[in-house]
């Protein structure tokens, strides 16, 4: 692991039933780096993710974030070590998933709450900063259905913030928003990548991808055909596949 490095993934595999899925991916993210997976649909984008919020068990490989043990996956991975993984990052998913049932407020203090066992007032605390920073402070006691998609996909990523992680996972975090409504969000991850976190994001806006990556990781049939800046991927490829995906895209 270099030193500036969060997080590296070696040799990830994984496989649904006779689908191969991943077959052996490596990938390393450096501190305030934002690493743009992109590729067509089924190349594996999202099971790289949800592999690094321990959401999806690989059958082989190793996640190494920063400061915590390798976990080793191929063996019994001990549920110690899968909790501390799943504690370094948090996901913002495509439909936003939050809980229906809960006010936006309640939405974003349950993982501080609950799991990470912050006391209550100072999860709130924290909760209304951070959906005042995204303009949605006088939304906390309605809920979810009571907003806008942009709207309920910025809580979405108030409540991955509030989890405080090392790493920030957005899986396709505008594909479900009515067109007009996709700005609002990409605009607050723009702010959230100037501020220095560090992110993967799976996403088909290429356009943003060159704007807000620093790396450009792209993957086509469970392998990374070929990584490197956004200048070089987006605008200058090496493989013909890549040339091919980008082309219809940009
Ligand atoms: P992408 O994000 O690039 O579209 P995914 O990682 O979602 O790709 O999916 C890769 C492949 O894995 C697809 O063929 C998909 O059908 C399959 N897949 C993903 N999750 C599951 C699952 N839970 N069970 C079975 N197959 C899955």
């Amino acid at each position: 692991m270099s030193p500036t490095d969060v997080l590296k993934v070696e040799g990830l595999r994984k496989s649904f039933g006779d689908n191969e899925v991943l077959r052996s991916i490596d990938l390393s993210v450096a501190s305030g780096g934002v690493v743009a997976l992109v590729g067509p649909s089924g190349s594996g984008k999202t099971t790289v993710l949800r592999s690094l919020n321990g959401l999806e068990i690989p059958d082989a490989g190793r996640v190494t974030f920063e400061g915590g043990p390798a976990v080793d996956f191929g063996s019994n991975v001990p549920k110690r070590q899968l909790m501390a993984l799943r504690d370094r990052s948090a996901m913002v998913f495509q439909h936003y998933n939050l809980f229906p049932h809960m006010t936006v407020l309640e939405n974003v203090i349950e993982g501080p709450v609950q799991v990470q066992r912050r006391p209550r007032a100072e999860a709130v605390r924290d909760a209304e900063d951070l959906l005042r920073r995204v303009g949605l402070a006088e939304k906390k006691d309605q809920y979810p259905h009571e907003l806008s998609g942009g709207q309920q996909q910025r809580v979405g990523i108030v409540r991955a913030l509030a989890l405080k992680p090392t790493l920030l996972l957005f899986d396709e975090p505008t594909s479900a928003l009515d067109p007009e409504l996709v700005g609002e969000v990409l605009s607050v991850i723009k702010e959230l990548a100037d501020e220095g976190w560090t992110m993967v994001l799976v996403t088909h806006e290429l356009a943003f991808a060159r704007e807000v990556a620093t790396e450009v990781v792209f993957m086509d049939g469970g392998v990374v055909v070929e990584h490197g800046p956004p200048e070089k991927v987006l605008r200058n490829p090496s493989e013909e596949r890549t040339r091919r995906f980008v082309h219809r895209l940009l």
